[in-house]
């Protein structure tokens, strides 16, 4: 059974991830039997002597139910530690609090969740974390940014919204030259698409509340690495700010998990279908789309992931009023903050998810005030080919 010590003791690498989403990281009930983990819905752990317990004392430490989501999370993205979070961005926030203090610098993708860029500039900037955000995509600035010591450099490929990549081994490999730690956020694509550790990546960040919980129930974060002193610094700095996920939407998460393989497959077959027809209307000025050959980074797409993802940004003819018509009018797809879930849900990121992004970062992600963001969920693609149709005639 996967403890609170050792929470992969079911994983088996050789297993494909079909089988580790339902297998991995975790057992049936030991004590009765039930297939699912139940929701250990508890505060405290009673305790048989003074300095004896069975490896948990209290909720905001550790839960079993949690423990259960954290080994299949480790199982799924090939790590060997995980810890889970309340929200991605408690995650984001662990991550910080845990490798940086006053003084110290950090690199990012300029484009970013949105959340991201407010969390390093408007909360921890006056704490005296100094954060730059630059074009990861380009080998020069990505080397020029490390020459000055850096603690970490935090990459989000596809980013949000602009689908831009950045070469992970790449980034991995300057990073390791320069003496910074490398943290891939795995959000948008999920392991069964994109692989960061193998690509030599140090911490991967999820917001579970997206594809891998992906049914638009639950809030959460996780982070996963390899590397047990991190994993240490980690749960710690959790612990100490009670940034822990709770046990219910632990349970909904760990049920998430189990389809994720075949969901992703799916989102990604049904948005390269929508991507094609995106492509050929008339009325559509770009379209970018990971998976569609005329997509500048097509080739670094083919090498380090397995297929396009969920995610595709485009821009009506007519700017910013005609893609404000366009999500107006839209029946099927439901206008939303979120991404990553089974229905599709389209965005206006200059509104909503990026809004809080000073519009001068924004300009020089790509992010213009036109960009209309699609997560392409899992209805037939004629149904929502047909909703699009409709609503681009307007
Ligand atoms: N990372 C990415 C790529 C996101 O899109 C988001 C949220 O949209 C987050 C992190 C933050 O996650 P949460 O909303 O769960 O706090």
């Amino acid at each position: 059974m996967a403890t609170a010590d050792n929470p992969t003791a079911n994983f088996s690498p050789d297993q494909f991830l079909e089988t580790i989403a339902l297998h991995g990281g975790t057992t049936p009930d030991p004590t009765t039997g039930a297939m699912l983990t139940p929701i250990y819905q508890t505060t405290t752990y009673r305790q048989p002597a003074v300095g004896e317990h069975k490896g948990y004392t209290y909720s905001r430490s550790g839960n079993p139910t949690v423990t259960a989501l954290e080994g299949r999370l480790a199982a799924v993205e090939g790590a060997e530690f995980a810890t889970a979070y309340v929200t991605g961005l408690a995650a984001t926030t662990v991550l910080c609090l845990a490798l940086l203090k006053a003084g110290d610098r950090v690199v990012l993708s300029q484009a970013v969740y949105g959340g991201t860029v407010r969390l390093l500039k408007q909360v921890l900037e006056p704490f005296g974390v100094e954060s730059e955000f630059i074009d990861t995509s380009d080998e020069g600035a990505l080397a020029k940014a490390l020459k000055e010591p850096a603690k970490f450099l935090f990459i989000e490929t596809p980013a949000n919204p602009t689908l831009k990549l950045t070469d992970i081994a790449l980034a991995a490999r300057l990073s390791k030259e320069a003496g910074a730690l490398l943290v891939v956020d795995n959000t948008l694509l999920t392991p069964a698409l994109q692989r960061p550790l193998d690509l030599g990546a140090d911490i991967i960040l999820h917001s579970t509340t997206k594809f891998i919980e992906g049914h638009n129930a639950t809030v959460g974060g996780a982070l996963l690495t390899r590397n047990a002193e991190l994993h240490e610094k980690l749960a710690f700095v959790r612990n100490a700010i009670g940034a822990i996920q709770a046990a219910f939407p632990a349970w909904l998460t760990l049920q998430g998990v189990k389809t994720l393989p075949l969901r992703m497959a799916q989102h990604s077959a049904n948005a390269l279908r929508v991507a094609q027809f995106l492509e050929s209307h008339p009325r559509v000025e770009w379209i970018a789309y990971p998976g569609l050959e005329s997509f500048p980074q097509y080739e670094l797409a083919k090498r380090q992931q397995k297929s396009g993802g969920a995610l595709l940004a485009f821009e009506v003819e007519g700017g910013v009023e005609a893609g404000v018509r366009l999500m107006n009018s839209v029946k099927l797809c439901s206008l939303a903050e979120n991404l990553g879930a089974a229905e599709t849900l389209i965005t206006h990121p200059v509104s909503m998810t990026h809004g809080d992004v000073p519009p001068e970062q924004r300009a020089a992600a790509g992010i213009s005030d036109g960009l209309v963001r699609l997560s392409v969920g899992l209805e037939n693609p004629d149904d929502l080919i047909a909703d699009l149709d409709q609503a681009l005639k307007r």
